[in-house]
């Protein structure tokens, strides 16, 4: 495989992903490859009929129209999906999902993704700002989400939520191993909060458990929502280990049992970091054939 990486440009996301193209396409001229087409997965609210980003809370796009952008440069056909649901596209194609028609795909980094497909499709909505999960609403009167809402199921079960809530703990026991391990409260992160856990910290914890409590109930909602037969999560959070999915399958088991559902198999990815790009590739293929 061939394989080429760029840092984000948090402010030229469009101009990033061209050059990562360009040079893609350019190993692939010297080793005589000929591509058939160009499967991006994008973060933010996408329009995959048109390959455009209509909204993105954490990354700024310098051109929206990113399809139009990349064909202009390589006179290929261009898939631009958003980021989650190539991921998830990728795990039923050739990850823990393969196989499924009724899919959701979770990814808990810094926020948290999704992507589903029910009956084979992927669920994109009218304008493709479906399958939101991240930013359904949990708490009104609950932290700010750069999305523009309060209290988001983000803002609680994401990684970027175990770092908040770890620094709030932080704040509450000056001497926390979190505190030892990140130099000072304000600087505590979801993998000092992680860390921490592992070595014992009871309020590091405590934090672990909160997040996968959320994250269960946010799995309870995915299951009364859309039915799957298998939830596969991924993203950087994921690998706080047993604290936070521990809790999260517990609060989730519980919450099946009262509704007297058939259990939800819950698995974690089987394709890493690599999904969303694997999965836009897939993607672009299914459509170009
Ligand atoms: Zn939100």
């Amino acid at each position: 495989m061939l394989r080429v990486e760029h840092p984000t440009d948090v402010t030229a996301g469009t101009k990033d992903i061209i050059g990562v193209v360009e040079e893609l396409l350019e190993r692939a001229g010297e080793a005589g490859v000929r591509p058939d087409c160009v499967g991006v997965g994008a973060a933010g609210f996408v329009d995959a009929s048109t390959g455009s980003v209509t909204f993105s809370p954490n990354l700024a796009y310098d051109d929206p129209h990113i399809a139009e952008a990349v064909r202009s440069r390589c006179n290929l056909p261009v898939l631009v999906d958003n980021d989650a649901n190539a991921a998830a596209w990728g795990e039923r194609a050739f990850g823990a999902a393969r196989g499924s028609d009724d899919v959701a795909f979770l990814t808990l980094g810094t926020g948290l993704g999704s992507g589903f497909i029910a009956g084979g499709r992927l669920v994109r909505g009218h304008t493709g700002a479906g399958a939101e999960f991240g930013h359904l609403v949990v708490d009104p009167d609950g932290p700010e989400c750069p999305c523009g809402l309060r209290g988001c199921i983000e803002q609680f079960a994401s990684g970027g939520a175990i770092g908040r809530m770890g620094r709030d703990a932080a704040r509450g026991e000056p001497a926390s191993i979190m505190v030892r391990l990140a130099g000072s409260a304000e600087d505590v992160r979801g993998e000092h909060v992680a860390l921490a856990a592992g070595e014992g910290d009871e309020a590091a914890r405590s934090v672990l458990q909160r997040a996968g409590r959320f994250l269960g109930i946010g799995l309870s909602n995915v299951a009364n929502l859309f039915d799957p037969e298998v939830i596969v999560l991924g993203g950087s959070a994921t690998r706080a280990g047993e604290p936070y999915l521990g809790a999260a399958r517990d609060q989730l088991a519980r919450m099946t049992s009262a509704q007297r559902r058939r259990p939800v198999r819950l698995e974690l990815t089987r394709l890493g970091d690599d999904g969303g790009l694997v999965g836009a590739a897939a993607l672009a293929l299914d459509e170009a054939s």
